[in-house]
């Protein structure tokens, strides 16, 4: 017998098939679920009395697309960590930015949990193998924030060569002095960690006329060439090139202190340092040796071990003369937020979605 074309499949759930299209969640609510093709109603049955914990501040439209959808959502931003434990084992889905961290303590009282979602780039503040032992799902939002990352990189990188926060501060207290600094034009920078945000470093570098050294632990050749860097696979080596040293390398036990006493002593004297990655990429006790030797003529830091800083070589740091500081910004943009809200929203429907066999 021919099947009806008409037929929807039906899944586990006793729902039809939830047709979730990526970028369909978007404007508008319900309106635009509909707009956009997305079957609202049939979604909202499949994922009816989920509940879903959000515990660090998000862009509002996640929340609208959630509550859209059906979930029941409790947003509850700086949730403390007795707190956390105590309520998770009500949930079904738990968004986190990169302030909760989602341990393996999390993870094993989250009775009901079968989603985790990062609304951002970075997993190390999630235990995957606790949760991928639990069979939940962890999404997150890997290229969202490439652009603000690299544009505050830049930026970075600029404010150290021209000293920019001691001119500004001097112009705030009336004093008009000159400040004297470097040019980026003709010199190199050595980017470690050759992935979508280095990369996109390595653009704006190339634009503003600075030789690129690239470095990785994967083939980037073909990547390299078509930036106009040269990939260099020592990383030593790569870093004895740089002016500037630029880090966007994950955090994983293999690159926690990936820079510490002996890569500060392969750098050029009075390098500037760039490091918008995690703040444990670097030792952050050899980075205080290195600026009083003179190593590191400049540090230019978004991250740090422990924000804030908990240590005394991290309070030195922070407050050092030649070291300016954000306080973890990169993806603290308007357009950032707005992509990353999109694509986790969609992604934690897809998972729930699919966890309920409705997808
Ligand atoms: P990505 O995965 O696209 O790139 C990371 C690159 O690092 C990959 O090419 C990988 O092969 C390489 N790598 C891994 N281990 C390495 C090692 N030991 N040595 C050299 N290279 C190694 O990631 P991305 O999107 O470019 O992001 C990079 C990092 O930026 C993230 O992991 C995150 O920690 C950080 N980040 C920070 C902010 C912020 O707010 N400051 C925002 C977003 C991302």
């Amino acid at each position: 017998m021919a099947a009806d074309p008409a037929a929807r499949p039906v899944s586990r759930c006793g729902c039809e098939k939830a047709e979730l299209k990526p970028g369909a969640l978007l404007g508008g609510g319900a309106v635009g679920f509909a707009r956009n093709g997305l079957r609202v109603e049939v979604l909202r049955k499949c994922l009816a009395g989920l509940r879903v914990l959000v515990t660090d501040p998000v862009d509002e439209l996640i929340l609208r697309v959630l509550r859209d959808a059906g979930l029941e959502v409790s947003y509850r931003p700086g949730l403390g960590r007795g707190e956390l434990l105590q309520a998770i084992p009500e949930y079904d889905a738990l968004v986190v930015r990169s302030r909760t961290k989602v341990d393996r303590e999390v993870i094993e009282r989250a009775a009901r949990l079968k989603v985790i979602a990062r609304a951002g780039v970075g997993l190390d503040n999630i235990d995957l193998e606790a949760a991928s032992q639990r069979g939940i799902r962890v999404v997150n939002a890997p290229a969202a924030a490439t652009q603000s990352v690299a544009e505050l990189t830049i930026g970075l990188l600029i404010a150290a060569a021209r000293r920019l926060a001691e001119s500004m501060e001097l112009a705030r207290r009336g004093v008009w002095k000159k400040v004297m600094g470097t040019e980026l034009y003709g010199k190199t920078l050595t980017v470690v960690g050759f992935g979508r945000i280095g990369r996109r470093v390595a653009e704006i570098a190339r634009a503003i006329g600075m030789n690129v050294v690239a470095y990785d632990v994967v083939p980037i050749d073909e990547a390299a060439a078509r930036i106009g860097a040269e990939p260099v696979y020592d990383l030593h080596e790569a870093l004895a090139r740089g002016d500037a040293v630029t880090l966007h390398v994950p955090l994983t036990p293999k690159t926690r202190h990936l820079i510490s006493w002996d890569e500060f002593r392969a750098m050029k004297r009075g390098v500037i340092l760039v490091n918008t990655s995690r703040g444990a990429v670097v030792d952050t006790e050899a980075l205080l040796w290195a600026l009083e030797e003179g190593i590191v003529g400049a540090a230019a830091l978004d991250v740090l071990e422990h924000e804030p800083p908990v240590t005394e070589a991290e309070r030195k740091v922070a407050a050092h003369p030649r070291v300016i500081m954000t306080t973890h910004i990169g993806a603290s943009t308007v357009e950032a937020q707005r992509r990353v809200a999109e694509d986790t929203a969609r992604k934690l429907l897809e998972a729930l979605a699919e966890a309920r066999g409705c997808s």
